[in-house]
């Protein structure tokens, strides 16, 4: 009951405080106070420290936030403690017209003495990590042409872009091996992960078959693949799975940019452009962008392992 009465008391106290950001005049009702100099209210107090005011007794004000508690004794020779230690010199803290003040020194003393609130916070999963993206084929290597007249290279740099935008986005550190409709030897793309010390290489193909039914996406690492590769492949295949997409699981291939490469390392076939829907859906900037997300949701997933 006590602790409602006082919740509205400081509402209203916190009412009149809110409206005084510096030093000055305090108006209650019609009477106006001094307030001295270089002080602030508690109100601004809590507010600058990130504290709501859990208790005001008359004798001592309580300042809380999920892990400590500032207390604060208004007497001449008052006294501030965080966690039950005092801090800063005595005197100072006074009430006037019943909202309490205290030095704006005392500010620094506190916030030095507060825990802070989450004690292990881990790195963002992004943070030093570097990708590097594959778009397959390019510039006179059209890669597959599907029979509708998509080129594999043009789908590979769609997705593969979208793909670099959302890792980007999370914070990793990406490095597209081409950005244009450009020719790159294989050894080449390579040699761009291993001399960027790539934490995953991502090379991103679309599939052309004789079978013009054959469907779905399939995530290659190379035979004798790391572990690293093996999981990653495996996040990417089950993420495309969750995003609803026809998947051929993980296979092994020694495709020469896997082979050549020297960390992590998996290709992701898109899809079929041999067969007429999936060439169309390939072509399609809405499914270009779900492949992308999917793969990135199966990058983070591998890198938080
Ligand atoms: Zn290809």
């Amino acid at each position: 009951m006590q602790k409602l009465v006082y919740a509205g008391i400081l509402a209203a106290l916190a009412t009149v405080g809110s409206g005084c950001q510096q030093s000055g005049p305090v108006h209650m009702g019609h009477d106006i106070l001094p307030v001295p100099e270089s002080t602030i209210s508690v109100h601004q107090l809590a507010q600058r420290l990130g504290l709501t005011i859990y208790a005001d007794t008359g004798t001592l004000v309580s300042l809380r936030n999920a892990v400590n508690s500032v207390t604060l004794f208004p007497n001449p020779s008052g006294q501030a403690y965080v966690n039950g230690k005092p801090v800063g010199p005595r005197g100072g803290i006074v009430r006037i017209s019943g909202v309490l003040f205290v030095p704006t020194s005392l500010e620094s003393y506190i916030r030095s003495a507060l825990k802070p609130l989450s004690i292990s916070v881990k790195p963002p999963l992004a943070y030093g990590r570097r990708i590097v993206i594959d778009p397959g084929h390019g510039g006179k290597d059209p890669g597959a042409i599907s029979p509708i007249g998509i080129n594999e290279k043009s789908v590979n740099l769609a997705v593969a872009g979208e793909l670099a935008q959302i890792l980007k986005q999370d914070g990793f550190d990406v490095i597209l091996t081409r950005q244009a409709d450009v020719f790159i030897e294989l050894d080449e793309r390579a040699g761009i992960a291993n001399r960027a010390k790539a934490d995953l290489f991502v090379s991103i193909h679309a599939d052309s078959c004789n079978n013009r039914s054959a469907r779905g996406s399939t995530v290659y690492i190379c035979r004798n693949a790391s572990r690293k590769s093996f999981a990653a492949a495996k996040a990417v295949d089950a993420a495309m799975e969750r995003a609803g997409m026809a998947c051929r699981g993980v296979r092994e291939a020694n495709y020469r940019v896997l082979v050549s490469t020297d960390g992590p390392a998996i290709l992701v076939e898109l899809g079929y452009l041999s067969n007429i829907a999936e060439a169309k859906a390939l072509a399609d900037h809405n499914v270009q962008g779900r492949l992308a997300t999917a793969i990135a949701e199966g990058i983070r997933t591998a890198l938080s392992q």
